[in-house]
């Protein structure tokens, strides 16, 4: 008999350097946004909920909620506009829907999520993947839904410094503001049926060139679900991440080395900071219900319920 308790739950915020989180009131919005979506995961879990459901509900929270750099807090592109990228996966079928290149929709891991449920193909771009939302009704949000004071003021700061970068960090791109304080979101479950998914959801990397896309809708670079192994969703600098295909190679950790979720992270860690010195992080759950994560960086928001336990959050 399944036992409904035994779910597990993690959501990050995003990896960098995160000096933001310095400051107090800072960290606590960031931490309390973080614990109220993982409360959300918990109620449908409990009520026996699908982990495709509980990664697609919690991730909309995410995309909602405009300190994160995703949906509503996208960062802005070179022309000062948003791309946004997702994708989603099922660990029982590996079915995924992904969505690249998106400038008007609320959620797009809810488009993500109607690709893999309607769509014979995996992955929509830009105009098509627009003309798939029109037939699925997906409602056009004005630019301004996304054009907050913060990020234009981010993008412009970072443009007049002619540098592109990481959204929560400050090191390793000249020119970045210490102000910056949003980050791709990612949300992995495993349910009470012992299936895991994974959801990843992003505007990308501030001033990013136009028609750029990161590893977030790439499946098994971004993001990655396998029952017989894990559910991964990564953050960070994009380009290392498909580089490493990460996901998928934490995937191939567990299931050909035969370890466990954590002895798995520390390997997968190694692994990006040694072949491409990567910068970033990830959250995974393993099929036993094993929260683990890992990031290269200062620091990575994130949170988890293991096995119906309590709730922690963590940067
Ligand atoms: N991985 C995302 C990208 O490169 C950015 C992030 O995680 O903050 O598009």
């Amino acid at each position: 008999m399944p036992d409904r308790h035994e779910f597990s739950l993690m959501v990050h915020g995003g990896a960098g350097a995160l000096e933001k989180l310095d400051n107090d009131k800072e960290a606590v919005r960031h931490l309390e946004s973080i614990r109220c979506v993982l409360e959300h995961g918990r109620m449908i879990l409990r009520a026996g909920g699908s982990a495709l459901e509980a990664v697609e509900q919690c991730a909309s929270l995410l995309e909602d909620d405009p300190i994160f750099n995703a949906g509503a807090g996208s960062v802005l592109n070179e022309d000062g506009k948003v791309e946004m990228d997702a994708a989603i996966m099922c660990g029982a079928s590996l079915a995924a829907g992904a969505v690249a290149g998106i400038s008007d929709i609320a959620n797009p891991i809810q488009l993500a999520r109607v690709v893999l449920a309607e769509s014979e193909h995996l992955l929509l771009i830009g105009a098509g993947a627009r003309r798939f939302a029109d037939r699925w009704h997906f409602e056009r949000m004005p630019e301004s839904y996304f054009r907050t004071r913060e990020r234009v003021a981010q993008w412009e700061q970072l443009r007049s410094s002619g540098g592109a970068g990481l959204d929560h960090d400050v090191s390793v791109w000249p020119g970045r503001s210490s102000d910056d304080k949003h980050g791709t979101i990612g949300v992995v479950a495993r349910d009470g049926q012992g299936n895991l998914a994974a959801a990843t959801s992003t505007g990308g990397i501030v001033n990013k060139q136009y028609g750029r896309v990161g590893d977030s809708p790439i499946i098994g670079a971004g993001v990655y679900a396998d029952n017989a192994t894990c559910a991964v969703s990564c953050t960070g600098v994009g380009e290392d991440f498909m580089r490493t295909v990460l996901a998928k190679t934490l995937a191939d950790l567990i299931e050909f080395k035969e370890l466990d979720g954590a002895a798995a992270a520390v390997l997968g860690i190694e692994y990006l900071q040694r072949k491409v010195a990567g910068r970033g992080g990830f959250i995974l759950i393993d099929r036993q219900g094993g929260c683990a994560a890992g990031c290269s960086t200062r620091r990575m928001i994130h949170g988890w319920i293991e096995k119906g336990g309590e709730t922690h959050c963590k940067f």
